[in-house]
């Protein structure tokens, strides 16, 4: 008999208290943050669904590696099993340990990018996008049309646009284009996954213009199993196998080992490319430390090692991908609209569909938001006008965002089935009193990355 419950592949070793704030402090603590759930405390919250990145549990693997971690300077024997995991997975020369993600792509984009230099990526991280953009560059999003249309149901929805990029490359002229970037899988565009197929045929057009491809690798592992799960051809192939082909593409990768590296802090640059790593690796002597620890600690260089063989487990995979889809069933199932089909680290409640009597200004995704923390303490994060929108000079409404979503990312190995269950329930009872819900107004903003500071009054 095959059991249909598919069941958390790992059983509780240690565990962390949860504080369980009732109402009214739950109340306080909103008035006291200005409506902003960055203010909060850990303490207020009950169930923390704000990022996936650097909140999963460690296994006691590697807990028990972390005390072999080799503190020396230089030439640590922690680096060295680093090294050996990440060439193991992308095949590449050179791997330069960073502190986190956007410390690979600051070192990156400052060695390979120029002022006018125009970057194609899928769709851009936040930190990929500031950090292209610092450079005097400009980053371009190609993703497939249906990637940003939330009720599409495509398999893999974070597919490159590649008619597009072709398009780009020959508009701007291959010398201002110094590399293309696929994110797998698309954060920003819900975590939905890249196809092989599409891997394949950006490499070709990279060819075809002689411009190197760079992997936005941060979730390669969860990546790999839609493709194990959606690709005819890909059935019978490890996680392993298809990684390995994934970054076979590639001339390099920038990765955040607090995705899918399964540890708290963590980052890598690896690259084919020998002129870059000489360069990306006298900077980060500069700005993150000697090449052989990379602003980590030996111990974090060990967790990272681990991390990267756990992630590619097939037990682990299933049980990831299918929890993040149990959350978006149990919530989709009962009426409340969602980015679909949902990606793999979290689920992206429309706020727009379901406050259709908020206005974008009055920033339907933030009342959400601020509402599934009032009334069951579980923390999303808003993803539309307040983090994207612009406020009018002039004092009128803010330019909206494309979409208004909250999101619900959930941490790896860290939350049950019962956790889940008790999201699901606040969820359906917030949704089921959307029409009540009233707008909010920025009473205080500073001028960038308001979504961390700004304060909010109610209407
Ligand atoms: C998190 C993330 C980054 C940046 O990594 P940090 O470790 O947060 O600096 C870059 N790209 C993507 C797709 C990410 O999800």
């Amino acid at each position: 008999m095959e059991y249909r419950t598919i069941i958390e592949p790992f059983r509780i070793h240690s565990v962390q208290a949860i504080d369980l704030p009732d109402l009214a402090q739950r109340e306080r603590a909103l008035e006291r943050s200005g409506f902003n759930l960055f203010g909060l405390h850990a303490d207020e919250i009950i169930i923390d669904l704000l990022t996936d990145s650097g909140t999963g549990a460690m296994s006691s693997n590697q807990w028990a590696g972390m005390m072999r971690g080799d503190e020396s300077y230089a030439g640590s024997r922690s680096f060295f099993r680093f090294e050996a995991a990440v060439k193991d997975i992308t095949g590449m020369d050179e791997v330069i340990p960073t502190h986190q993600g956007r410390a690979a792509e600051k070192i990156l984009f400052s060695v390979a990018v120029s002022e006018g230099d125009v970057v194609p990526n899928n769709t851009h991280f936040d930190t990929t996008r500031a950090n292209v953009e610092y450079q005097g560059a400009e980053a371009r999003d190609l993703v497939i049309a249906e990637g940003t249309d939330p009720s599409a149901i495509l398999p893999f929805k974070g597919n490159m646009d590649v008619e597009r990029l072709r398009r780009t490359i020959e508009e701007v002229g291959p010398d201002r284009v110094p590399l293309v970037m696929v994110t797998v899988t698309n954060n920003s565009g819900g975590g939905q996954p890249v196809s092989m197929a599409n891997l394949r045929e950006v490499r070709a057009v990279c060819d075809e213009f002689g411009v190197p491809l760079y992997l936005d690798a941060c979730r390669f592992a969860e990546n790999a199993w839609f493709i194990k799960l959606r690709e005819p051809g890909y059935e019978d192939k490890t996680p392993r196998e298809i990684a390995r082909e994934m970054f076979s593409y590639a001339d390099g990768a920038t990765m955040s080992a607090k995705k899918d590296g399964l540890a708290n802090i963590g980052g890598f640059l690896a690259t084919n490319d020998q002129e870059i790593s000489l360069n990306a690796r006298n900077l980060l002597i500069l700005t993150e430390g000697f090449p052989t620890y990379g602003g980590l600690a030996g111990y974090d260089l060990e967790a990272v090692a681990i991390g990267l063989d756990e992630v590619l487990d097939e037990n682990y995979l299933n049980y990831r991908i299918r929890s993040t889809a149990y959350l978006a069933e149990t919530i989709s199932n009962a009426g409340v609209p969602i980015v679909q089909p949902p990606g793999g680290h979290a689920v992206y409640i429309d706020a727009a569909t379901l406050l259709p009597h908020i206005p974008p200004h009055e920033y339907p995704a933030q009342a959400l938001a601020i509402e599934l923390y009032r009334a069951g303490g579980v923390r999303g994060v808003e993803i539309g006008t307040v983090m994207f929108g612009r406020p009018d000079p002039s004092g009128g409404p803010d330019t909206s965002a494309a979409m208004e979503l909250v999101r619900l990312a959930v941490p790896r190995r860290t939350y049950t089935q019962s956790h889940i269950d008790y999201v699901g329930e606040v969820v359906i009872d917030v949704a089921g009193r959307a029409s009540s819900l009233r707008g909010l107004r920025i009473v205080d903003q500073p001028a960038w990355l308001r979504h961390f500071t700004a304060r909010f009054s109610r209407l």
